[in-house]
């Protein structure tokens, strides 16, 4: 298996894919072409546990991994880090409806099912391309991936990493995670602009020849554990996969009936993952792709023109605060059937204007298996206040957006399919706006006070890792302006 770029033709394997991140001109790197399973191979993976379905779905992907390296890579990502070992379990939540649970591992969002496995995988590839570099890891983080990063990569060897975030972008919890984060390794540090500002920065520091210098110089080199990292998105159609095999298992589908999937989605990662899956061979009908207000995928689904000049919202769903898709460029590779030249087209507007417009061939492409779907914070809330007195279901703010657009997806076409609805976070990550959709009594303004009172008033129990934080020293403090990034990095890398 071999892996190619999204703006111009690389034929790379996956360990040099994964421990660059990001393709030499800016690209994102896709595999050349997709593996797919057989009717058989999905009936054996009924019956295996998560873990080896996992190990089956990387190995199609990562041929140049040994079987022992996958499955050590494997095992030490799942087995004890998650809830009763079950990364991602499915509840049903009535109305033909399956909540798909990723939010069960050391950091309660979905970023973890991919994280705790990337470090893995990453140090695997660097001691297999042999290059006896320091793999310095670059994060821009709408709130849940620097904490999954942070978590996954802590002391890890041969490896250093520095996060990223958005001063005012994410929540109390997700600040007070990523702050109280202990590891030699580590640097947290804020910035005075919203994601997408991150995320450019990164982007930009990445291609910068000055850094490459400096790294060079000090024996190291960037990678990455955003989405733009192919070694991200195999961990997440693995969910999708395991999340078929088992609705297969317990007899809700028979081999081949299809379902919808709905995905609370920023990056475009996720929602990605699941469209790889399906290339694999997992029968999706449709993908909802859920936004909030800060709604560019919607306006794109609908009209081929993906337009990033509009206001900018910070909204409940912090995780979803994005003008700027990233994984967005691997579905236009895909659906511009793999002209890469075309694709470099449209960034190169999007770099340059802030908009292109896809051909008309493309966009039936896109809209013959994309349907999107937006809500405001309002919407959210009733969702969430629904569901819980429906089924006494607890979910959190970003789910909600699924679920509601979930909602819009029936209405509007009276298409009743089974609906799997990835449930990216715990709903203690962003406690203060769920208790406000539940009740009207008032908050406690102490962090972990609100956890106590979410408690009490679902019922449920307050996540570990989340109430383990009291009490923890803020460690990370500093805060720059988005043109000093570089800076950052040199001040701690040096
Ligand atoms: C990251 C995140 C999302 C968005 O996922 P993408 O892969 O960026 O589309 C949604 N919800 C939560 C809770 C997240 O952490």
């Amino acid at each position: 298996m071999f892996f190619t770029g999204t703006r111009s033709n690389y034929n790379v394997q996956s360990a040099f894919a994964i421990a660059s991140g990001l393709a030499a001109d800016g690209g994102l790197f896709v595999p050349q072409d997709f593996p797919a399973f057989s009717a058989d191979e999905f009936a054996e993976m009924t019956d295996m546990d998560y873990c080896q379905r996992a190990a089956l779905v990387l190995s199609k992907y990562l041929t140049d991994y040994t079987a022992d390296e996958i499955k050590y890579c494997v095992e030490g990502a799942y087995k004890g880090s998650f809830d009763n070992d079950q990364p991602a379990p499915l509840a049903d939540i009535g109305k033909n409806r399956r909540m798909l649970e990723l939010w069960h591992g050391p950091t309660c969002a979905f970023k973890d099912l991919a994280l705790q496995l990337l470090p893995y995988l990453l140090t695997t590839a660097l001691k297999k391309l042999g290059t006896g570099k320091e793999a310095v890891i670059l994060v821009a983080t709408s709130g849940d991936t620097g904490k999954a990063a942070l978590a996954g990569f802590a002391d890890v060897k041969d490896t250093r990493i520095v996060v990223f975030y958005p001063r005012d972008g994410v929540s109390d919890m997700q600040k007070l995670q990523m702050t109280t984060q202990k590891g030699k390794n580590v640097s947290v540090c804020a910035i005075a602009g919203n994601f997408d500002d991150a995320q450019n920065g990164v982007k930009a520091i990445f291609t910068d020849g000055e850094m490459k210098e400096f790294l060079n110089r000090s024996n190291m080199e960037f990678s990455s554990a955003n989405s733009i990292n192919f070694g991200r998105l195999v961990p997440q159609i693995v969910y999708y996969v395991s999340a078929y095999c088992d609705l297969l298992k317990d007899g809700t589908l028979k081999p081949g009936e299809q379902f919808n999937v709905v995905v609370p989605t920023g990056n475009f990662g996720n929602i990605l993952a699941a469209v790889y899956a399906k290339q694999m061979g997992v029968p999706v009908k449709k993908f909802i792709c859920a936004s909030n207000k800060n709604n560019v995928l919607t306006d794109f689904i609908r009209t081929g023109v993906y337009d990033r000049n509009r206001k900018f919202f910070t909204t409940e769903s912090p995780s979803m605060d994005i003008l700027i898709s990233s994984n967005l460029e691997r579905m236009l590779h895909l659906l511009a059937g793999g002209d890469s030249s075309k694709v470099a087209a449209y960034m190169a507007e999007l770099k340059n204007n802030g908009r292109y417009e896809i051909d008309a061939d493309m966009l039936a492409k896109l809209q013959s298996e994309f349907y999107g779907s937006f809500c405001d914070d309002e919407t959210g809330r009733k969702a969430i206040k629904e569901i819980f007195e429906e089924r006494n279901y607890l979910c959190d703010t970003h789910t909600a957006v699924a679920l509601a657009a979930g909602e819009n997806y029936r209405k509007e076409t009276g298409d009743d399919t089974l609906q799997l609805i990835a449930s990216t976070a715990s709903a203690y990550k962003f406690a203060p706006a769920v208790i406000q959709a539940l009740t009207d009594e008032e908050m406690p303004a102490d962090d972990f006070e609100k956890l106590t009172m979410l408690s009490k008033l679902t019922g449920t129990t307050v996540p570990a890792p989340l109430a383990n934080l009291k009490g923890d020293e803020i460690l990370h403090r500093e805060c720059v302006e988005k043109e000093n990034m570089a800076d950052f990095i040199r001040r701690h890398l040096g």
